[in-house]
């Protein structure tokens, strides 16, 4: 018994299938890629050599229209072979009675297809399928994706162009986010300033939205970079990100909200983490909150130190330190990785740069010239955003904005919170006398 086995796949839609799917024997595997000359060819070997089954994964794969399928199916059952479609419901029995042929058994297992119940499943998968090429070649051209264009540009005849009047509007809320951290308050800020009235969900959609980071993102959440104008550079695109996942992680802001001071606090005399107590006097509304040595061994014991006033000389520090600490030069950085990635971009760039060549002398056609130049691309935007997201290049924009006391004190203590945790490792209290105290930082890195 001789079987054999026929793949077609369409570059724009899949890449290539392995030819060992079958999971059992085949004696030989035609493929195509884009059109169907093997399966002429397979036809033509089926003259002179009988095959007994032909496997395929689905029925459409032998042609582009019903009438080209119908005529070589004809031709393949005039010449005695029986297909077989193994992800089609029809063939299951079929697949079984192969899967456990014997070549002695005298009942060969007979299996007949019935087109006319197929037809419009193949018809149906037939139009889907010139809708998805209809959009991968767009996509391979790198077009917009059909649609408005987003709120800050307009359609040009091939790409987004920025929209002079609204993309400053965007521009804004994406610095008023950057500024504070906060969404609700960029989205109410857009509306005080311009009178532009945008949910918190589309401010987040904005947020993350690659078309402002000047890259297109397609359906199957492929992205290619450097599409049309920026309005967001690469570094702004990575803090927002960051932002954006501290933000998530962030409590809502009630009164149980933990202090932005808890657990960095130790005391140095007693090597202690020092605890927040809350103090309301009696009648009064107000409350203070005072830093104390939990279960202090000292004689007398270390007195405790209002938590406004520790906070207030910690932000004052934080902005003097910071831009210092970053800009030590034994900082642990990524720069071998950030260098390799960089490297890599710069290849592939570089093969970008000789597909017009390749084409121009025929060694490769216009179709896979576009294939290889958005596959390429695509990985471009992979390393690029895996090069925004290295922390070290960040951190020195990040000193730098965090570095204005005003910036500390519009957060909310919450918020405060993270952002200590991002850079300070420990604060550590000393004590002069009685009176005095004096804070150090300690940054994580
Ligand atoms: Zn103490």
């Amino acid at each position: 018994m001789r079987i054999i086995a026929y793949i077609y796949s369409d570059p724009l839609l899949e890449s290539a299938p392995s030819t060992d799917i079958w999971g059992l024997e085949i004696d030989r595997v035609y493929q195509d890629l884009g059109d169907h000359q093997q399966l002429e060819q397979l036809i033509a070997d089926c003259t002179i050599e009988k095959a007994n089954y032909l496997l395929v994964r689905r029925l459409e794969e032998l042609g582009d229209n019903i009438e080209m399928i119908s005529d070589r199916l004809g031709k393949l059952e005039a010449l005695g072979i029986e297909i077989i479609a193994t992800e089609q419901d029809y063939s299951s029995v079929g697949w079984q009675q192969l899967s456990n042929y014997a070549p002695h058994d005298s009942t060969e297992p007979h299996l007949k297809l019935n087109l006319s119940k197929l037809l419009q499943q193949i018809q149906t998968n037939k139009q889907r399928t010139r809708l998805k090429q209809g959009h991968a070649r767009n996509r391979l051209k790198i077009l917009p994706p059909p649609g408005k264009a987003p709120y800050g540009y307009r359609r040009g005849q091939d790409k987004y162009i920025i929209d002079k009047s609204t993309a400053p509007v965007v521009k804004d809320f994406f610095e008023r986010f950057l500024l504070f951290g906060s969404l609700r308050g960029a989205v109410k800020y857009l509306e005080k300033r311009y009178g532009k009235k945008i949910s918190p969900s589309t401010g987040r959609n904005w947020l993350t939205n690659p078309v402002y980071r000047g890259c297109l993102k397609y359906k199957n959440n492929e992205i290619i970079s450097h599409t049309h104008a920026e309005i967001i550079n690469p570094e702004e695109a990575a803090q927002i990100d960051r932002l954006l996942r501290r933000n998530s992680r962030l409590p809502t802001r009630t009164a149980s909200a933990p202090r932005s001071l808890a657990g960095l606090v130790i005391c140095q005399q007693c090597q202690l983490t020092m605890n927040i107590t809350r103090v309301t006097q009696h009648q009064k509304k107000a409350e203070y909150l005072y830093l104390r040595c939990h279960k202090c061994p000292q004689q007398p014991k270390c007195r405790a130190i209002a938590y406004a006033q520790v906070l207030e000389r910690i932000i004052d520090k934080i902005c003097v330190e910071l831009p210092q600490a970053v800009a030590q030069p034994n900082l642990p950085d990524n720069s071998t990785i950030k260098a390799k990635l960089k490297q890599e971009v710069t290849q592939k760039q570089a093969v970008i740069n000789q597909l017009p060549t390749l084409l121009q002398q025929g060694i490769l056609d216009r179709e896979t010239v576009e294939l290889r130049n958005y596959n390429l691309r695509t990985e471009i935007s992979e390393l690029e955003n895996k090069i925004a997201q290295l922390p070290p290049g960040n951190l020195q924009a990040i000193a730098q904005a965090v570095s204005l006391p005003q910036f500390w004190l519009d957060l909310s203590e919450a918020e405060r919170r993270f952002y200590f945790r991002e850079f300070i490792k420990q604060i550590k209290i000393t004590r002069n006398n009685s009176q005095a105290w004096d804070l150090k930082l300690v940054f994580i890195f």
